[in-house]
């Protein structure tokens, strides 16, 4: 299948809402300009579409509108104690973009978002100004990626080329950026920086079909990593979230031989793992909307608002993976939530 982001020029976006103060910028009329057969609409605030009560999040899913505003706030916030920071301080992340182009049935977007319309804040240069003030006192680990994915979209906003910029500038300023995507040509121009850290998330192939709509599959994800390590670029492999399907042993297994055969010698930076995890207030969301999800009606269990497996299911899957990923890489590269 071709990526979708290629063809979201062709057939995404009926209607693109933006608000007036983002008709400011030159982004906005960059990307308007792109989508000729969308219908433009001028709204005051981004909330007053994507936050109306009683939308079906799984619906818009499917026909995404598009949302270009401009941020007035929250510009930067703490990273989440799901995610790993990998041993760095000042772990933060930044949200420019809510909302994704794919569609992974597990997705905790689902849980957090009343809409599943895409929001861009066109101002990125806000946020990178709030970035630079931090740098000034101290060094930052920044997870630019979150809540969307923005390699796939890069050809829509540029982001990701700004923020290596900024990462080219400013030393004590690490960066992460995380994708699903097969679309690494899109920053192929940029010369590699030590502290830029491409994660690309990898599923087994059965995995992908079933329960990561629109994502490219594991031998495109992997084409792109090979060619971003052959560019110099650090990359960090997540196998995550690890999901307790049928035959997980099987299709993981798989997976991590299929990953490692095709990147070969190429050295990876590191491995992440972690099974799956999701804020109980998300969960219950999620169950409503998808009442007939195969992977969300395991009874799992909640502790301190987080829900995962049960502690049993989770050490005999995450010591599965760590001793099939340590065949292939070191011990001390691998972290596992
Ligand atoms: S790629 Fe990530 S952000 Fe996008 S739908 Fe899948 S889980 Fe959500």
């Amino acid at each position: 299948m071709e990526s979708l982001s290629k063809n979201l020029w062709n057939y995404k976006f009926s209607h693109i809402y933006v608000e007036k103060d983002a008709l400011n910028y030159d982004i906005s009329h960059d990307i308007i300009s792109r989508f000729k057969k969308s219908i433009l609409i001028e709204i005051e605030h981004y909330k007053d579409v994507f936050c109306r009560k009683n939308q079906n999040f799984i619906l818009q899913k499917k026909i995404p509108k598009l949302i270009l505003a401009v941020k007035k706030d929250n510009f930067i916030y703490p990273g989440s104690k799901m995610c790993d920071d990998f041993g760095n301080d000042n772990f933060y992340y930044t949200s420019l973009v809510m909302n994704c182009i794919y569609d992974c049935e597990y997705c905790y977007l689902q849980g957090m978002y009343p809409s599943g319309n895409i929001v861009i804040f066109v101002n990125i240069e806000d946020t990178i100004e709030k970035v630079k003030q931090i740098l000034k006192n101290k060094s930052i680990y920044l997870c630019v990626s979150y809540d969307t994915d923005l390699m796939a979209i890069e050809n829509i906003t540029g982001f990701l080329h700004k923020w290596i910029e900024t990462a080219n500038k400013y030393k004590n300023l690490k960066i992460e950026i995380r994708t699903k995507s097969a679309d690494f040509e899109y920053i192929k121009d940029i010369q590699s920086l030590d502290n830029v850290i491409l994660a690309w998330t990898l599923s087994p192939d059965k995995i992908i079909k079933e329960f990561e709509k629109n994502t490219p599959s594991l031998n495109k994800r992997l084409k792109s990593i090979c060619d971003a390590i052959d560019k110099g670029w650090k990359v960090r492999i997540c196998f995550d979230p690890i999901l307790y399907v049928k035959d997980w042993e099987v299709l993981y297994k798989q997976c991590i031989e299929k990953t490692f055969e095709i990147i070969g010698k190429r050295k990876v930076y590191q491995v992440s793992s972690g099974v799956f995890r999701i804020s109980k207030d998300y969960l219950k969301i999620m169950n409503k909307l998808r009442e007939d999800s195969k992977i969300l009606a395991y009874p799992f269990q909640c502790n301190n608002g987080v829900c995962s497996y049960n502690t049993k299911h989770i050490n005999k899957m995450m010591n599965f993976i760590k001793n099939e990923v340590k065949k292939y890489v070191p011990l001390k590269d691998i972290y596992l939530q």
